[in-house]
This record gives C-alpha cells, sequence and structure tokens, in this order.
C-alpha cells in the first residue's frame, strides 16, 4: 500500500521520539483512506511498557478511546501507529509482530545517538507471520 503523510507530521514524530531518547515513544496515525492511504494527522501517545520502554512500547487502552473521538470529531480515522526504535534499525521487532494488528500501518523511526534517522511504513501480512514494507511518500508542507 502507498501511504501518504505531510512533512510536518513526521516532523512531529521526530520530534516526540528526540523526547523520549533513549525509550521508544508512541503515537497515533490519523487519516483517510482512498486509492491511497493519507495520514494527516498524528497524536502522541505515553510508552505503557512497564519493563522495557528502550526497546518496547505499550499504548493504553484509554489513549486509544481518546484518539478515537479525537479521529471522529474531525472525520478521520485511526489508521496506524507510530514508535520510535532507539539505536535500532527502522524495521519492527519481534514484539512489534507479536502485538500487530491487521490492517493498521506501522511507522517505525529510528533515532541513532538521540539523531532522528530512517523512517519506514509496515503492514501485518494475511497470515500475521511477518510485515510488508508500505510505500512511505513524504509529501512537502
Ligand atoms: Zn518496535
Amino acid at each position: 500500500m502507498t501511504v501518504l503523510i505531510a512533512s510536518d507530521q513526521i516532523e512531529a514524530i521526530k520530534t516526540h521520539a528526540t523526547s523520549t531518547y533513549p525509550e521508544e515513544c508512541c503515537g497515533f496515525l490519523l487519516g483517510v483512506d482512498s486509492a491511497l492511504r493519507t495520514i494527516h494527522r498524528t497524536i502522541s501517545a505515553s510508552n505503557a511498557n512497564a519493563e522495557s520502554r528502550r526497546n518496547r512500547y505499550n499504548i493504553d487502552p484509554m489513549d486509544f478511546i481518546r484518539a478515537d473521538e479525537e479521529a471522529r470529531k474531525t472525520n478521520l480515522n485511526i489508521v496506524g501507529i507510530y514508535h520510535s526504535h532507539p539505536d535500532a534499525p527502522a524495521r519492527p521487532s519481534q514484539f512489534d509482530l507479536e502485538h500487530a494488528w491487521p490492517w493498521y500501518t506501522y511507522i517505525v523511526l529510528s533515532v541513532q545517538n538521540g539523531v532522528p534517522k530512517d523512517v519506514s511504513a509496515w503492514v501485518l501480512s494475511e497470515d500475521r507471520s511477518n510485515f510488508r514494507q508500505d510505500d512511505l511518500r513524504i509529501s512537502g508542507a
């Protein structure tokens, strides 16, 4: 799938990821689906993982409810989740695979030594055995 996101939303993800480094940040991708999936907005969430926030994240179900309400107000849907990988590559981990939901776009941002680097987008395969990489396109502001 092709995923379109505005550069200012990518910047918002980078700012969030820098602020939580060396722990992972996470948040929601709000948008609409047509021929492509367009992400119009991001909403940050707290990393609710209690054991290992440097390489794992969990999102509080209450944050999901709040983000969903926020999305509906502007006729958007939650179409995915973003999170960062401090000092790790911009590809989903085994933990991410085990906790992923179908249909969602997962944007992963690598942060190396506190500096945002590569960003990529992924979707769970039909049989849930792995991720397929999406075609992530960043549009100008
Ligand atoms: Zn991850």
